[in-house]
């Protein structure tokens, strides 16, 4: 087993073997989940904190399901509504929730880099749920078992990754999950959603659908993440769903056996069509939802082995 990792705060400093290492034991997770067999309960006795300083369904469903399948004690703490609003920092947040001498805990924030910090306070496993338009080391990770069991191989696939580049977290973790496992990966978006120096970090970049997506074995949508613009980048989104919406017509340019995948939440009508979204055939987004679980089981599963087997001082 290869997983040397104090935290799991992005993908970027992560060796393909301990990517390789979550995405096993996930795998051996996901086919237990689905048989309904009972998990080992490895997290027993362990404190568990949600904290999400942005709002989250799936993902913090999805860490609390986690948790409790492998036995640990979870809390939800809602900080939209938390003494942030009072005006306290996030240093002292860390700190008093440090006091309270959690195992793990997971954490969603709207600044990049904001999870990094609260690692450096704390004596616990830190897991990123997301911050800002940093990272989603988890989606990256979910989405890289949902392939490797679609595909049956996480290497020299074509995958387009497609929309709001600009925006996304999950854009930027999954290029370097993909990129790392040897693939090829082309950003297919309008210019004003590319980051400008995109075409630095060795991917192709099209903003033309049909052209990006010739050959591709995976289709990657994104949500327009309204929320993060802060101007008009799209002329409309009739607009945009006429040249960047993924609909049957513009599929039809991807590979026969092309997988279709969204991270959640989709826009219907805007970024994908409904009825595509929903066809079982070529979406894979309900499998990657399931794998979710069984990503973030394994990633706190790693996380507590390593915490229990460091000497103390390492956590002092
Ligand atoms: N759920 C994903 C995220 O938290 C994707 C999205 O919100 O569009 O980044």
């Amino acid at each position: 087993m290869t997983f040397r990792q104090k935290h799991l705060l992005g993908i970027s400093g992560l060796h393909p073997d301990e990517i390789r290492t979550i995405l096993d034991l996930a795998d051996a997770h996901a086919d237990r989940n689905r048989a309904g067999t009972p998990h080992e309960q490895v997290l027993a006795g362990l404190t568990q904190v949600n904290m999400f300083f942005e709002n989250s369904t799936r993902t913090q469903a999805s860490f609390e399901i986690a948790g409790k399948r492998l036995g640990a004690n979870v809390m939800n703490m809602a900080m939209q509504a938390s003494s942030i609003k009072k005006g306290e920092t996030l240093i002292d947040t860390a700190l008093t929730l440090n006091a309270m001498r959690p195992d793990l805990l997971v954490v969603r924030h709207p600044h990049s880099g904001a999870v990094r910090l609260l690692a450096e306070k704390v004596n616990c496993a830190v897991l990123n749920a997301g911050d800002g338009r940093h990272e989603h080391p988890t989606q990256a990770l979910l989405d890289a078992l949902t392939i490797r069991r679609e595909k049956g191989r996480l290497h020299r696939l074509t995958i387009a990754i497609c929309g709001d580049i600009a925006h996304s977290r999950v854009a930027r973790s999954n290029i370097h999950l993909l990129g790392k496992m040897g693939n090829r990966i082309r950003l297919i978006g309008p210019p004003t959603l590319i980051p400008p120096g995109a075409a630095e970090w060795g991917v192709e970049v099209f903003d033309d659908m049909a052209e990006g997506l010739k050959g591709a074995d995976v289709v990657m949508m994104l949500r327009l993440q309204k929320e993060r613009m802060d101007g008009a980048f799209i002329p409309s989104e009739r607009e945009y769903y006429h040249r960047f919406g993924l609909d049957a017509e513009k599929l039809a340019h991807a590979k026969p056996d092309a997988i279709v995948m969204h991270p959640g939440p989709m826009n219907r009508g805007v970024e994908i069509d409904g009825t595509l979204a929903d066809d079982i055939n070529r979406s894979v987004i309900q499998e990657q939802v399931e794998m979710g679980v069984a990503v973030r089981m394994a990633a706190m599963e790693l996380l507590a082995r390593n915490r229990a087997d460091a000497p103390p001082e390492v956590w002092a």
